[in-house]
């Protein structure tokens, strides 16, 4: 068995881990709440809407490309520490972000610390939710900006004596 260390490994929540099914075992539309079974031309849903609301729901919430750069988008593509700004007019969209990252604020590795778990799947959507994706945790910073919080973090964390 390896062992991931903690910081390596991504916590994703993939799409289809929403799929249900009935005590049948047949498989039901995705979205949250619908009991209707999945309809032609969709193999996942019952419908346009389901489709629509579902995917919507989970690409803004779950999907972190586009977390990322919802976050980007309110921060008006600045760093909030040294204000630099990268306007879409002067950079193409992946010149733009390879210098942007985001951030996490309260970092990802201490969600346990912070009373999250990530094992049910009803855990893993509270976890991201309120804790890896949630906007208020998160920030746009520059790749230097960044780099030194994340050293200033490591450092804070090494210096902790690892026993009493
Ligand atoms: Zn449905
Ligand atoms: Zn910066």
């Amino acid at each position: 068995m390896s062992v991931r260390p903690e910081t390596t490994s991504r916590k994703i929540v993939y799409i289809e881990e929403f799929d249900k099914r009935d005590i049948d075992g047949s498989l039901l539309c995705r979205n949250i709440g619908c009991k209707n079974h999945p309809r032609l031309p969709y193999r996942k849903y019952c419908s346009k809407k389901c489709n629509k609301e579902f995917r919507h729901w989970y690409y803004h919430n779950f999907y972190w490309e586009r977390v990322r750069s919802d976050v980007f988008k309110r921060d008006n593509y600045t760093c909030q520490i040294c204000n630099r700004s990268y306007p879409y007019r002067y950079h193409r969209r992946f010149d733009r972000s390879r210098k942007l990252e985001c951030d996490h604020i309260i970092p990802r590795s201490l969600y346990e610390q912070n009373g999250y778990k990530f094992d049910t799947l009803e855990n893993k959507i509270k976890t991201t939710l309120e804790f890896f994706h949630n906007h208020n945790n998160l920030r746009t910073l520059c790749s230097d900006c960044h780099k030194r919080v994340t050293s200033k973090y490591l450092s804070i964390k090494l210096s902790i004596p690892r026993s009493m």
